[in-house]
Order: structure tokens, then sequence, then C-alpha cells
């Protein structure tokens, strides 16, 4: 680790999340490890923050006290609940804090209250931090530019049997960049699962189906299929770190920029 390594907090630090981001936090050239964030009743508080990912102890203990973490650090990455969001937003702006979010769900009301902080601190918020992710959107925009209308368009999705919503919030953004691409409006177009006489396929609609079960972390699979070809353009998820190396190669990025509110595409140069 250089002496100019990006001072990065995690808050959300015990969660399944917050495991894989103290790992890529503390492997990733160019980052350091500053502090560790949970709520006060977190039973891991005090544990080192590396021996609680079977790394090395850091000398980084997990901690409740957010402003003491953010003294400490160039860079908060919060990966927790809304309201632990929304908290952790108004201490970032009052300690002139960047800060990377990947929590999701958040109402219409939180997310305009972090577009109006971003006027004051750097901010990057994505649904999904996967670099993978963010490729595959630039290939399907390509894609789907260069077939236009002459294809149909399908994505089918598997999640592990837990996943709550239905189709992914991933499937949906590559819905949306699709539907952009070709001069659609997602909302008329879209077609969610196929059953009974539904009748021949219309080509101008965008068909998901979604599949559950076991241990899935995430796979993704746009077809565009033609007469006589097929393309597919598939990305798969086999664990979470690919979502904590994207959101700390994210805070080195955000650590010294200007205020305003960032894209994962802006951050890769797509
Ligand atoms: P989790 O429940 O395993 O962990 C959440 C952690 O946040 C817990 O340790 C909890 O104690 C802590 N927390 C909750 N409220 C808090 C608060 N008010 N202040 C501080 N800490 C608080 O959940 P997870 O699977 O790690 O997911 C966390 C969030 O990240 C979810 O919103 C999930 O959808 C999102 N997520 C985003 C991406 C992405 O790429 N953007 C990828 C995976 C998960």
């Amino acid at each position: 680790m250089s002496a100019n390594s990006v001072k990065i907090a995690i808050n959300g630090a015990a969660g399944r999340m917050g495991r894989a981001l103290i790992n890529a936090a503390l492997v990733t050239p160019g980052a350091k490890l500053s502090a560790a964030v949970d709520r006060p009743n977190c039973p891991e508080l005090e544990m080192d923050a590396g021996s609680f990912v079977g790394l090395p102890a850091s000398g980084v203990e997990l901690s409740a006290d957010l402003n003491a973490a953010l003294a400490a650090s160039e860079v908060l990455v919060d990966f927790t609940r809304p309201e632990g969001t929304i908290t952790a937003l108004t201490a970032c702006v009052k300690a002139k804090k960047a800060m990377v979010i990947g929590t999701t769900g958040l109402t219409p009301e939180q997310r305009a209250k972090i577009e109006a902080a971003a006027k004051e601190i750097p901010i990057c918020m994505a649904a999904n931090f996967s670099i993978g992710v963010s490729v595959t959107m630039k290939l399907l925009e390509l894609a789907a530019k260069t077939f236009g209308n002459t294809v149909d368009v399908e994505i089918v999705e598997t999640h592990h049997r837990h996943k709550l919503d239905s189709p992914s919030g991933t499937a949906l953004v590559m819905g949306e960049v699709v539907a952009q691409a070709t001069g659609r409006n997602l909302k008329d177009v879209a077609i969610y699962g196929r059953e009974g006489q539904v009748g021949a396929r219309a080509r101008n609609t965008i068909g998901f189906s979604a599949i559950r079960g076991g241990d899935v972390v995430g796979d993704h699979t746009v077809m565009f299929l033609g007469e006589g070809e097929r393309l597919e353009i598939t990305h798969k998820a086999t664990s979470r770190l690919n979502f904590a190396q994207g959101a700390i190669r994210t805070a080195i990025w955000l650590s010294g920029r200007k205020p305003g509110f960032y894209s994962m595409q802006e951050v890769l140069g797509l």
C-alpha cells in the first residue's frame, strides 16, 4: 500500500456486502481501509476488520462511531439500508467527504436528497457496481443500435432462491438500455413472462423471464434473435466480490473530485 493510497471507510461493514468491501479495500492497490462502521447494537463491533473477513489483522476495528470514521477517511462506501444511507449522507456533507452509495430500495425523496447533497460533495450511486455489468450495458447499446428493430429482444435472468423482487433491477436497466437505443419506451413494450394462448410475438416487444433457485449470485442474458442468427450477451456474477471491487475502484476514482453526481459509466470511462 503506497503512502498516497485513498483512505476508505466502509458503512455496513458487518453485512454481506460489508465483508466483501473490507476484503476489497484491504487487497486493492491504491486503497487503504481506514474505518469499518456498523450499527451500535451490531455484535461484531470491536473485532479487527481483517480478522473478521479471514485476512491478517488490519489494525482497524469495527466501530459504531461514524464521525470518527469520517475524520480518518477521504471516502465513505455505504451498503446499508436507506435510513442508514441518509444518516451517513448528512454526516458526509458536514465533514465534506465523498460518498459511494450501493444501498438499494431508496424512495424518490431519499434519492432527491442524495442528488441535492451532490452539489456539496462528490457522490457516485449505482444499483449494480459490477464492472462487468457496466461493460455489458455498453455492449447492449451497441448491439441494439446496430440491429435496430430487425430482431426480437428477450432478457433472461437467474438469481438465488431468496431474492424478493422480479425481474431484477439490473434486468430492467438492461431493458431500458435496449429500449432507449431503439427509440422505444420500456413501459409500452415490456412483456413479463408468458403463459397460455399468448399469440404470435410482436417484434417491438422486449420479453423478460426470471428463474429463481439455489445460490446463484446473478446471471443475465440478453438475446437478440434474428432470422438465421442470434446474438446472446451474458454476464454472470459468481461472488459479491465483483460488486465490492467496483465500489472500491469507484471510491479511489472519486477521491479529490469536485462535488457532483457521478455514474459508474463515468468512473469507468465508458
Ligand atoms: P446486509 O443486511 O447483509 O448488510 C447490511 C449491513 O448494514 C448490516 O451489517 C447492518 O447492520 C448495517 N446497517 C443497517 N442499517 C444501518 C444503519 N442505519 N447504519 C449503519 N449500518 C446499518 O445486506 P447486504 O446484502 O450487505 O446489502 C446491503 C445493501 O447493498 C442492500 O441495499 C443491497 O440491495 C445493496 N447491494 C447493492 C449492490 C450494488 O452493486 N449496488 C450489490 C449488492 C447489494
